[in-house]
């Protein structure tokens, strides 16, 4: 689970949602919509994603079912001081 420390936490900003990334679920391979931090909802492990490079391969790491890798945007982060322009 991502985390923050009471320094940071006035760092994070509570989103609208209405971004399609917020709802949608990745592939290993697919391009990274929005930078941010993204957990397997398979087994909640977490990786950090730049916009437009590929999620990380299927061999990233397994499981021990046959379920494959999905990615959920966990973290949004603002690359571009894009709050305004909608989230
Ligand atoms: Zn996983």
């Amino acid at each position: 689970m991502a985390g923050y420390i009471n320094e940071t936490k006035d760092f994070l900003s509570s989103l609208d949602g209405k971004g399609a990334w917020w709802t949608k679920r990745y592939s290993p391979g697919d391009e990274v919509p929005v930078s941010g931090i993204y957990r397997c909802v398979i087994c909640k492990k977490e990786v950090t994603s730049n916009k437009k490079d590929p999620f990380p391969p299927q061999n990233h790491h397994q499981h021990a079912s046959s379920a494959k890798i999905r990615w959920q945007l966990v973290i949004r982060a603002d690359t571009d001081n894009e709050w305004k322009k909608g989230s």
